[in-house]
């Protein structure tokens, strides 16, 4: 399988989509910060300040026609829009709706055209477009949904299920709560066996405004008000973004600033790409979003032949990089585990995993998640018995192990199954 490893793409840190120089084409306001846009106002010859009337439109007013920005002189907007500019914010292309509530989006993307892969199944796939995927009511997955035991607990989360996120009007002071999951790249390099969108190989990177503008195109669709309403970001749609570090990082740093929304309540998840994880270590912890490693295996002769990148970097490395993030008080590292019938969900697996992360010493829990079926690939969704006797071992081994619901399986929204699926 050590083919598979020379699909990587270079691990890339160097130009962020929101620092440095002012994109030359393209001319895109959508993803660019404070700085960059009081930059472009001052090559405009205009005052710096109006970068921060620009910043406050797009990603706190999240207007999304340069000609609505009423805060910009009209001579202003009609210059910026004969030299070409345009706010160029993602769009909801597509809706899926599933009878669980759960809402998965093909956004469009400058690039998008349509193309036929020729991969298993047949299914059309639209380049250009990524997928983002709506859970209402979260997916019962600790931390997995970004949100830890103690908060969910006080705010009665559990007791909120019956009650879907429209049914809270808005004019409600209640607070609504879902978990959005972001895609950071369309397809994926990393090849695991077990995941659908890997089968679409890495079609491009995303950059920081397609990654941060698929939170506010989906923000409006539910008129989410940042600050009362509680969603929580996982960094869990299509690709690996830890491959695509420096626009994932750029994004995270949109939402926090610009749009005000909280690291806490994000959480990113990685396969184990060892430079990412060292960058990510030298974040500072009020800017970036809580860690999930998609582990997947008790050990290395199994999470080498579902995961190939674990010949690069095998799980000890992955620990110790991991070892190396300052965690804020109360914080714990996720350990994410994909159960696949007969190969990953046995007792004896969940008696080696349980060493395992108990040898780490780290403040750690398990999102357990059922494998998710994908048509071409053969392995099997793990028998519920099985489920929960490998939960039961990791909690009688004084492990935290959550079980992932499965959202939006039948509009092809799940966990590993986001593939620009046309089909319902
Ligand atoms: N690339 C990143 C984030 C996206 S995948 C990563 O791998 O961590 C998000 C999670 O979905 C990962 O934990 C992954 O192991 C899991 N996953 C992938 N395919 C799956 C499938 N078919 N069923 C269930 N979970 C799956
Ligand atoms: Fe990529 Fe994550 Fe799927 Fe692996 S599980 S192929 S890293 S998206």
């Amino acid at each position: 399988m050590s083919e598979d490893l020379s699909q990587l793409v270079p691990f890339e840190v160097s130009d962020p989509a929101c620092a440095g120089p002012l994109p030359s084409e393209g001319h895109t306001l959508f993803g660019l910060d404070a700085e960059a846009l009081a930059a472009c106002m001052v090559a405009a010859g205009e005052p710096a300040w109006r970068g921060r009337q620009l910043a406050e439109a797009l990603y706190r007013q999240r207007i999304t026609e340069l000609d609505s920005i009423t805060t910009l002189p009209k001579a202003l907007r009609q210059r910026l829009a004969a030299e070409g500019w345009q706010v160029g914010r993602p769009r909801i292309n597509q809706v899926f709706q599933s009878v669980d509530g759960t809402e998965r989006y093909l956004i469009e993307c400058p690039d998008n055209q349509t193309v036929e892969t020729g991969v298993p199944s047949d299914r059309s796939i639209v380049a250009g477009v990524v997928e983002t995927v709506w859970m209402p009511e979260g997916d019962d997955g600790d931390s997995g949904d970004g949100s830890d035991v103690e908060s969910q607990q006080s705010s009665g989360a559990r007791g909120l299920a019956s009650e879907t996120w429209d049914s809270i009007s808005n004019g409600s002071s209640r607070k609504r709560q879902a978990t959005l999951c972001v895609s950071s790249q369309i397809g994926c390099a990393v090849n695991c066996q077990f995941c659908l969108t890997a089968k679409l190989g890495l079609q491009r990177n995303l950059t920081a405004g397609e990654i941060a503008g698929q939170v506010l195109a989906v923000f409006d669709r539910h008129s989410v008000q940042v600050g009362r309403d509680r969603v929580n970001l996982v960094f869990m749609g299509m690709g690996e973004p830890f491959l695509n570090y420096s626009n994932f990082i750029s994004a995270v740093r949109l939402l926090v600033r610009e749009v005000g929304l909280s690291p806490q309540r994000m959480t990113v998840s990685t396969s184990g790409i060892l430079p990412g994880i060292e960058l990510f270590a030298a974040e500072p912890p009020e800017l970036r979003p809580k860690l999930a490693i998609s582990l997947n295996a008790p050990n290395d002769q199994i999470r080498s032949a579902i995961m190939p990148i674990n010949r690069k970097w095998p799980i000890q490395s992955v620990i110790d990089a991991v070892r190396r993030v300052p965690l804020r008080p109360r914080e714990c590292i996720t350990f994410e585990y994909v159960l696949l019938g007969g190969v990953t969900d046995r007792p004896q697996d969940a008696a080696e995993l349980a060493r395992l992360i108990r040898r780490t010493g780290l403040a750690a829990k398990v999102n357990l998640i059922a494998w998710n079926p994908g048509p071409g690939i053969n392995y099997s969704t793990p028998q519920p018995e099985a489920v929960e006797a490998f939960r039961h071992a990791l909690i009688s081994a004084g492990i935290p192990a959550y079980l992932r619901k499965p959202r939006g399986r039948d509009i092809f929204a799940a966990c590993g199954q986001l593939k620009c699926t046309m089909e319902r």
